[in-house]
């Protein structure tokens, strides 16, 4: 319920609701097999142990990779961070450069910038298009000009919708011997990843986004990389040997795991992506669309309206404003009627800059909403306007 009446809830990039059985199997855990894992050798231990070894395994095969490739970390953001840390640190000199996207979220610019600015490499941005779609012939000629050691870019915006190319530009970006970071964060719950087809050379994603838990995500490396990357948090759990003379350290992707995991959460988030597993996800992109073309098709008849990323293949993701009005008394209207939309610069400031706008409202499907909620929020939007103008 938000607000006495029945939740539409559209802010689904932001964060998912949870299926049953992501919930159970967290109060499982911790009511039958609570205990640390890597350490003990009692039955408990080796059960949550092996609870937490199969929700890796789990998450490598949906991804088709293998299960040393997979890190659990936090979420994107940290996943980001871990990469920038190690691959970052380890591969990035003066004068090298880092090619970012306009479209990026915060998390795939500021753990950039940080590292940049202590190994004097340069970052570059690649601008987007009035449709929302990226400047392919920038970001191809970018990748072509020798300098560029890493791309780091979305598969898909959180703001605009818009699905990048990604197989299509990693293979370019191969070409000239640079690394392809990928934030998939809102990619992985619309859509099929397979990340031996994509050949990118990491991957993130936040398990909050895809019907899993909170303070759960995964980093995938390629493992030819990931054993030449230094630690990212030193600690328990990821070492070979300590001594005081010196440290020598775990394979991945024990190294990149310092102390003791959020276990409950990566087993929760393997449970939610079993769960999506056993989803068509072709039928779900469908289904998400056509709430989007739904709305689309009658906001757009309203005066002032303006949507920002108009791609054809976009995800179901309905970033708006109208003139006059402001984002979030629109926001504030919804709620009343029981609609959950966000508005903000939705951690996108380079972006919003781009667009000339300080904020949008930000409606975002997923395979549960309906076409009824689709139809409260469209009649919502209608109402907040003639309320407000
Ligand atoms: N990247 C993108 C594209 C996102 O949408 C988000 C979350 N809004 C993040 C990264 C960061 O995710 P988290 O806050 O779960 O770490």
């Amino acid at each position: 319920m938000n607000r006495g009446k029945p939740i539409a809830y559209l802010d689904n990039a932001a964060s998912s609701q949870k299926p049953t059985c992501v919930i159970d199997s967290l109060s499982d855990y911790y009511q039958r097999f609570n205990s640390n894992v890597h350490r003990g050798i009692y039955e408990l231990a080796e059960d949550a142990e092996s609870l937490y070894t199969n929700a890796r395994k789990c998450i490598a095969n949906y991804l088709s990779v293998e299960n040393n490739e997979i890190i659990f970390v936090r979420g994107a953001t940290e996943g980001l961070n871990l990469i920038a840390n190690t691959l970052g640190r380890s591969q990035l000199k003066r004068g090298d450069v880092v090619i970012l996207t306009e479209m990026e979220h915060h998390a795939n610019i500021v753990p950039w910038q940080m590292i940049c600015e202590q190994v004097g490499a340069t970052i570059e941005v690649i601008p987007v298009l009035p449709d929302g779609s990226l400047d392919l012939e920038k970001l191809f000629n970018s990748l072509a000009n020798g300098k560029a050691r890493v791309l780091s870019i979305c598969a898909t915006s959180n703001t605009l919708g818009t699905v990048n190319p990604i197989k299509k530009i990693t293979e370019e970006a191969h070409k000239h011997g640079i690394f392809v970071v990928v934030d998939g964060a809102q990619s992985m719950p619309h859509e099929k990843i397979n990340l031996s087809e994509s050949g990118c050379d990491f991957f993130v994603f936040s398990g909050h986004k895809v019907f899993g838990p909170m303070g759960i995500g995964v980093v995938f490396g390629k493992a030819s990389i990931l054993d030449i990357l230094p630690p990212y948090q030193g600690g328990g759990d990821m070492i070979d040997q300590v001594s005081f003379e010196g440290t020598t350290f775990a394979p991945s992707p024990q190294r990149f795991e310092a102390g003791t995991p959020n276990v409950a959460g990566a087993i929760g988030l393997g449970r939610a992506i079993q769960y999506l597993s056993q989803l068509d996800m072709q039928e779900v992109q469908v289904h998400e669309r056509k709430l989007l073309k739904e709305a689309q098709e009658q906001l757009h008849q309203i005066d002032g309206f303006k949507e920002y990323g108009t791609t054809a293949n976009k995800a179901a993701v309905l970033s708006f404003t109208i003139s006059s009005v402001h984002p979030h008394d629109v926001a504030s209207i919804l709620d009343a009627e029981g609609i959950a939309i966000r508005t903000g610069h939705h951690c996108c400031q380079p972006l919003m800059k781009s667009l000339g706008v300080e904020a949008t409202a930000r409606a975002s499907f997923a395979f549960y909403n309906t076409p009824e909620e689709t139809e409260r929020f469209v009649k919502a939007v209608k109402k907040s306007v003639a309320i407000l103008t």
